[in-house]
């Protein structure tokens, strides 16, 4: 038995020697994850003790964040939106930005009866978490890569929507559905020369094929342009996350494509990273 914040120095001393910058935070994490208790409850908890099996548990996870893992790797979860997402090296990390980008379509289609394609949906947050809350509505979840599809499966089964949700595994370039009535994604949209500059813990970690948007990072992002004209409903929505500093371009793409811009919205560093447009024929 080890006494639970001896452990938890421990790994703190272990992570700040490998320059981890958050290593408290990230060690109250694996711990509290460990012990299934409450981060804050981790200082309260004077009296528990943390078996051998559960250290070394601990001990083996602090390794993983010591070679850079995301710390939602390592625990194979990640809060987005009000849920927990099971998450692995086959899918992107959910991010904040995407939930600004949920909220709003989740605002502007309340009590809509609505069809909703998500096309990339990686770990399924996007589309599970609209669901969720536009309770009359179906979508259809695509993915290229099988591997991404099975963690999307699993928090499909996790949210229980399996009778609104379809998971199909099929490039965007090969679909063709009947109409919908909103598309949403959140597409690879990284200069791939800009790869190597990003943090080590995304570019050693994350995908390549869910970060890589080609030369000019908007390879996929006019697939999506230009499919969603023609799957899209006319005066139907299209809501797609951009790259920092891409909103310029995409914007005139969207107008060549009859796409009329409704919101923009913008990061918390004030970058327009989402555009919500109506096709308009
Ligand atoms: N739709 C998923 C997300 O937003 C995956 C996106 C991607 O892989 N580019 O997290």
């Amino acid at each position: 038995m080890n006494s639970i914040h001896k452990i938890l120095d421990t790994g703190i001393q272990k992570l700040k020697k490998g320059n981890i910058s958050s290593s408290v935070l990230d060690a109250e994490i694996i711990l509290s994850n460990i012990l299934n208790i409450q981060k804050e409850d981790l200082i309260l908890e004077k009296k528990i003790y943390v078996s051998n099996d559960e250290a070394e548990r601990f001990y083996h996870l602090i390794n993983r964040r010591l070679k850079k893992e995301p710390i939602a790797y390592v625990l194979n979860k990640k809060e987005f939106w009000n849920d927990n997402f099971f998450v692995n090296k086959n899918t992107l990390i959910p991010r904040p930005e995407t939930e600004l980008m949920v909220e709003k379509i989740i605002n502007y289609s309340k009590d809509k009866i609505l069809r909703i394609l998500d096309i990339g949906t990686g770990s399924g947050c996007i589309i599970i978490s609209l669901l969720k809350e536009l309770k009359k509505s179906k979508g259809v979840g695509l993915d290229i890569n099988s591997r991404a599809l099975s963690v999307a499966k699993i928090n499909l089964i996790k949210s229980k929507l399996s009778n609104r949700l379809r998971l199909v595994n099929r490039s965007i370039d090969d679909y063709n559905d009947t109409k919908f009535d909103i598309i949403v994604s959140n597409p690879p949209y990284i200069e791939r020369n800009q790869i190597k500059n990003l943090m080590e813990d995304i570019k050693y970690y994350e995908p390549k094929s869910a970060l890589d948007g080609g030369n000019d990072g908007l390879d996929v992002i006019k697939k999506v342009i230009y499919k969603s004209r023609t799957i899209l409903k006319n005066k139907g929505l299209l809501a797609i996350e951009i790259g920092k500093g891409q909103d310029k371009k995409v914007s005139q793409i969207l107008r060549n494509n009859k796409f009329r811009e409704k919101f923009l919205i913008k990061d918390y560093q004030s970058n327009i990273r989402c555009i919500l447009s109506i096709l308009n024929f």
